[in-house]
């Protein structure tokens, strides 16, 4: 499935990033040789088991809950981290890349779905925190834009909705905070089963896993 996923994403102009949790080197090297070279992982233990067996060219996603006290592993050589769900870790972050003199690139995690157990903001967590930026500008992330997870549901009306609610709460936080910054502009949805409705709903980055691997 991986040719026709990348060739849909290629043709919308949205970043695929290949959800490689679970599997092994071989089956991530399968993907690394047809040309994908950027890989999402949801834990920092297994992202640094696996990191240094594979080419130092891939780059590496963190799309998993963070733990402030694990920032310091990925520091060094992350790419993005999509799962920033508090003021605490984007300090930690912060202070982090600094020490590895690089800027990293975040996404804050709304909250989007009716299950109770996802992470993320909510709308106001999230304005609380870009005040907090705003008075106190953080020099060493670069906040990209937002990600989010729909519900666990097959009803296609409200995954649909619930997508639409984090392309609102994007197109909010752009127009308070980053009207005149180019580089706000990253909307993280849409997985196996809801990418494509994910792009129709505005997604510039999708987390595929199984879909690619099967
Ligand atoms: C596992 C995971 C994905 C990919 O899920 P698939 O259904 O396998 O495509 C996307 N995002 C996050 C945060 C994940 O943990």
């Amino acid at each position: 499935m991986y040719r026709e996923v990348r060739e849909y994403t290629a043709s919308h102009h949205v970043t695929l990033v290949a959800v490689s949790k679970t599997r092994s080197v071989d089956q991530i090297m399968a993907l690394y040789h047809m040309g994908q070279r950027v890989f999402g992982e949801n834990r920092v233990q297994e992202l640094m088991d696996k990191k240094d067996l594979l080419p130092q060219d891939i780059q590496w996603h963190l799309i998993g809950h963070l733990q402030k006290n694990k920032v310091k592993y990925i520091a060094p050589f992350i790419t993005m981290i999509h799962s920033v769900d508090s003021l605490d870790l984007l300090q930690s972050i912060d202070r982090e890349s600094a020490k590895n003199h690089r800027v990293t690139d975040v996404l804050l995690q709304l909250f989007i779905a009716t299950e109770e157990t996802k992470f993320g903001l909510d709308i106001a967590e999230t304005h609380a925190i870009l005040e907090e930026c705003r008075r106190t500008p953080l020099t060493h992330v670069r906040i990209r834009g937002v990600m989010g997870m729909a519900s666990l549901t097959e009803d296609v009306a409200q995954i649909r909705h619930e997508f639409r609610s984090l392309r609102l709460s994007f197109d909010d936080l752009k127009k308070h905070y980053f009207t005149d910054i180019a580089s706000f502009d990253q909307i993280s949805m849409g997985m196996s089963g809801d990418y494509r409705l994910a792009i129709e709903e505005g997604s510039t980055m999708v987390r595929i896993g199984s879909a690619l691997f099967s």
